[in-house]
């Protein structure tokens, strides 16, 4: 806090809140606030109601203070801090019903976003996060290999993806944080919602999916053929794949992240699919499914050990299908550790 220039941290639920404290907190129109003054002790502000729950998470290592229904949270965390003429960080997720009311609490205060600090110590994931994202990942793998054996022609999108969500709990996920089915045209859109349009032979279908382990994120994606793929689906995906290789292959510290992006980028336009590549190479992963350094142009944040992301070039033909290969990767002092190896292959599905 002090390199940043930081007097006084505030976060809500949220995995900010979760990494510094362990606390899981549920996202309530009742205020929850971690604040970190930097010469304090933390102090942790919770509605009465949730008090047995932070304590489940925190035990005595953080001074929880709760409020009663009829009390003004935010003037019980003004009175503890006092007057605050420096600057407050607060987390990027803090719900603007609070921020509002604690700008108006701390009206001398200048309010910043906590993300360029936290960055620097969530970016890096230490070996118990990295293994986290690890088991995370096998069970996601577990999930993807199921569902290449699955008989899935018949049935809607809608069965196909409750089907997955039932199998990540299975394998161990202690929360289903999404799970995409697309098949056909829907393929060629990323963020489908499933449908109950029912999967036909001569579909693509994009499976993307993740779960929650220990507070951390799996996320892969596996595209499937219902019956044999025509000629032009095959060269798309061998495409693909090279593109998703090139990107794992291009992993290394000291490299920049838009660098990664370049990889997967190059093959898929060198084949003529440029335009049809529409989102950017990947985000990173940890407690939140999408956080910094994001796989992108522009993004200029050099690889470190440790740093964790997906790798989910995609090639799109609306009205058409579209494909999609995701691994999560973790950089280390060599280059990428893949934290997913279910087969990559074309899988023929029926
Ligand atoms: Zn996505
Ligand atoms: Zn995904
Ligand atoms: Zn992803």
């Amino acid at each position: 806090m002090r390199d940043a220039g930081v007097d006084t941290l505030m976060a809500g639920p949220g995995a900010d809140l979760r990494y510094l404290t362990g606390y899981d907190a549920l996202p309530l129109e009742r205020m929850t606030l971690l604040v970190v003054e930097v010469a304090e002790p933390p102090f942790l502000v919770v509605p009465q109601l949730e008090r047995l729950r932070a304590e489940a998470f925190v035990g005595d290592s953080i001074e929880i203070v709760s409020w009663k229904e009829t009390e003004d949270a935010v003037a019980l965390v003004a009175s503890r801090v006092g007057e605050e003429t420096g600057t407050i960080a607060v987390a990027d997720r803090l719900w603007s019903v609070f921020l509002l009311r604690l700008q108006d609490a701390f009206n001398k205060a200048q309010f910043v976003a906590s993300s360029p600090m936290m960055r620097m110590l969530r970016l890096r994931k230490d070996p118990a996060e990295v293994d986290a994202l690890a088991r995370a990942g096998a069970a996601a793998d577990r999930v993807a290999a199921r569902l290449a054996s699955e008989k899935v022609a018949g049935r809607t999108e809608r069965e196909v993806s409750r089907y997955i969500s039932d199998a990540l709990e299975d394998e161990g996920s202690e929360r289903v944080n999404f799970a995409i089915v697309a098949a056909g045209p829907n393929a060629a859109s990323p963020h489908h919602e499933p449908s109950d349009r029912v999967i036909e032979r001569g579909d693509a279908l994009v499976c993307d999916f993740g779960g929650t382990i220990d507070g951390y994120c799996s996320d892969i994606t596996r595209t499937f053929f219902v019956g044999d793929a025509p000629v032009e689906f095959v060269r798309l995906y061998e495409t693909l794949r090279a593109a998703q290789e090139a990107a794992v292959e291009a992993v290394r510290p000291g490299v920049v992240a838009e660098a990664v992006d370049a990889a997967a980028r190059e093959p898929i336009a060198a084949a003529g699919y440029g335009p049809n590549f529409i989102h950017r190479t990947g985000h990173g992963i940890g407690l939140d499914e999408h956080e910094d350094p994001y796989i992108v142009a522009g993004d200029r944040t050099q690889l470190a050990p440790g740093m964790a992301f997906s790798i989910e070039p995609g090639i799109y033909f609306p009205g058409k299908y579209g494909a999609r290969i995701e691994d999560i990767v973790v950089c280390d002092e060599r280059g990428a550790r893949r934290l997913n190896d279910a087969s990559r292959e074309l899988i023929v599905v029926s």
